[in-house]
């Protein structure tokens, strides 16, 4: 399937030959259904070092790979684990902003190649079930023709040979724009946001959830917890790129 994949997108990328979209690079792209070339990939800001298990947050100072950070300690919020392929800077905010209001499609198997780098590396991904995306209000996703999550959740589901479901939960009313909001702001427009509409996909189950930028983790928290009232039993988390608060104006 894979093999049949990739021989489909090299004829297509000898008839329509594509140029990077990393930071302006321009070259070629040299690998198979891409839209980065791979010096562009490799030289991306990916997260390296100690995190924390639970929030995926990286303390460069740790000693040890199994932590959990003071305020995950306190927190106990809902989401088991969690991880992030690379941080907000270099040419990745521009990349996300492309994928979300641009250039989706293709986009999606660069950025699901970064997101199962960092899970293969940072979660015991063979105990996932399934991959569920962070789900966009109809109304949006109308709008924009796509949820940008999904084709990220699909894309690494099929990589890991997991299930991928993509209405494993649903968006119940349109919670507008997250990242204008301050962090308590944020918490309260998501509350009760999200539900997971058949209890039986994910019920006893251990799921990852997908979505491209995390800032506060209010969404994706609120996303286990729905995932969770029906019944999960572990909900693990995975982005593309995580965000602190300052980089949000
Ligand atoms: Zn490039
Ligand atoms: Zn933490």
């Amino acid at each position: 399937m894979n093999a049949a994949r990739n021989a489909f997108a090299r004829v297509l990328d000898a008839l329509w030959p594509r140029r990077c979209e990393s930071g302006g690079c321009g070259r070629r792209v040299d690998r198979p259904g891409r839209l980065i070339c791979s010096a562009c990939f490799d030289a991306l800001p990916f997260a390296t070092g100690p995190a924390c298990m639970k929030c995926g947050r990286i303390f460069p100072g740790a000693d040890t790979c199994e932590f959990t950070c003071e305020a995950c300690a306190k927190a106990r919020g809902r989401i088991d684990r969690a991880c992030h392929a690379a941080g907000y800077e270099g040419p990745v905010p521009a990349l996300v902003k492309t994928f979300k209001y641009g250039n989706g499609w293709w986009l999606a198997q660069d950025l699901a190649d970064m997101v199962e780098g960092a899970v293969r590396s940072r979660l015991p991904w063979h105990d996932i079930d399934a991959v569920v995306p962070v789900p966009l209000h109809t109304l949006r996703q109308r709008a924009r023709g796509y949820n940008q999550s999904w084709l990220i959740a699909s894309g690494l589901a099929e990589r890991l040979g997991r299930a991928a479901l993509e209405h494993g939960l649903v968006r119940t009313r349109d919670t507008g724009h997250q990242a204008r909001l301050p962090r308590e702001g944020r918490m309260r427009n998501v509350e009760g946001a999200f539900a997971a509409p058949r209890p039986e996909l994910v019920r006893g189950r251990t799921l990852l959830l997908v979505d491209d930028v995390s800032t506060t983790g209010a969404t994706l928290e609120e996303c286990a917890r729905a995932l969770k009232d029906a019944g999960a039993v572990q909900v693990w988390a995975a982005t593309v790129c995580s965000r602190s608060q300052d980089d949000a104006a």
